[in-house]
């Protein structure tokens, strides 16, 4: 189960590092907001950069999330408990492990979830 290990350290850097992107651009999006506002609380702009920083904050929020589900699954690894679906207790697919290291489901569970 190295590869796993791998796979998912892999997984949580990029994760890092898309999280460090996006606070970035939220901490800028947040700034501009605060000087447009200084200027002018009707600015068209306004509305333009509150949407923008809804939909920054999203993001974030996703990022992070992924990252909780990396975590669980390192967990896993620890414990044993990788590669097997939550909900059937089946292996799950060596090839959907190599494309979501993090998935907690079998192929079968995750297309009866959607
Ligand atoms: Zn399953």
């Amino acid at each position: 189960m190295d590869t796993a290990r791998e796979l998912l350290e892999a997984e949580r850097r990029l994760a890092l590092r898309r999280l460090a992107a996006l606070t970035g651009d939220f901490d800028e999006v947040v700034a501009a907001s605060r000087d447009s506002n200084a200027d002018d609380e009707h600015d068209p702009e306004g509305a333009t950069i509150a949407f923008e920083r809804s939909q920054v904050a999203a993001l974030v929020l996703q990022a992070r999330g992924h990252l909780a589900e990396v975590a669980a699954a390192l967990e896993r690894l620890q414990e044993g408990s990788y590669g097997i679906c939550e909900r059937c207790g089946q292996s799950v697919a060596q090839a959907r492990l190599e494309v979501r290291p993090a998935a907690r489901t079998c192929i079968s569970c995750a297309s009866a979830i959607h």
